[in-house]
């Protein structure tokens, strides 16, 4: 067994959180009657990117974001919409829209089949996580489901990690963090002392900051990795 205990990303690591966003944004940009809607777009991504990157520095809570990136959409595009309505329109549709990646299954059962526990560690919206989590039939494969939008503290700061093994009750000796966000998932397992499994999927530079354990460019390597060690 590689390791014990295994944390996993749920954005752009298991599940296709591009097109989740994109169908969702289409369908609320549609129902808001938004005539411009690729570079509305476009410019909604540069909002929700600059307010994701305060989550992780602790300044906004993901329930924060829900809201405020609609109203920051609306006041720049001059919208004649209601953020409250728009952002409620596309919780619900990121949460039904966007399947796991091909090859996340076979690489969940590989993992769980060599370890001993395993948890969704997640920096998102408690009930769009839940949503997704539950339509793709994943839940019962975890025994925990971390979501920071629920606990009040996101990666990579320490405490979501804090939290994380208290609820499932072990140490974060032989523990693993994969994921494919240098900034959350590889900077928050390297300050916690984790090892720490990169999913870099477009072939990025490594990050000269920290130590990345393991580097994987699909999840079929991951998959590998993380399966039956061979016996010497
Ligand atoms: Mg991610």
């Amino acid at each position: 067994m590689l390791y014990r205990t295994i944390l996993w990303d749920l954005d752009h690591t298991l599940l296709d959180s591009e097109a989740s966003e994109r169908l969702a944004l289409a369908e609320t940009l549609q129902s808001a009657n938004v005539a411009d809607q690729p570079s509305v777009a476009t410019i909604y991504r540069r909002i929700n990117g600059g307010l994701w990157a305060r989550v992780e520095t602790g300044e906004l809570s993901p329930n924060e974001v829900k809201t405020l990136r609609f109203e920051q959409l609306v006041r720049e595009c001059d919208l004649d919409a209601d953020p409250l309505v728009m952002a409620n329109s596309f919780a619900a549709g990121m949460g039904r829209f966007g399947d796991l990646y091909p090859g996340a299954q076979q690489a969940l059962r590989s993992a769980l089949d060599n370890s001993e526990t395993m948890a969704l560690v997640t920096n998102g919206v408690g009930d769009i996580q839940r949503a997704r989590v539950a339509r793709l039939g994943i839940s019962s494969l975890f025994d925990a489901l971390i979501i920071s939008g629920e606990i009040g503290c996101s990666k990579p700061g320490a405490a979501i990690f804090d939290a994380t093994f208290e609820l499932l009750g072990v140490d974060p000796g032989g523990a693993v963090m994969i994921g494919d966000s240098i900034s959350s998932d590889m900077r928050g397992g390297f300050d916690y002392g984790l090892d720490t499994i990169w999913f870099n999927r477009r072939g990025a530079a490594p990050p000269t900051e920290i130590a990345i354990t393991h580097t994987v460019a699909s999840l079929g390597q991951l998959a590998s990795l993380l399966g039956p060690r061979p016996v010497n």
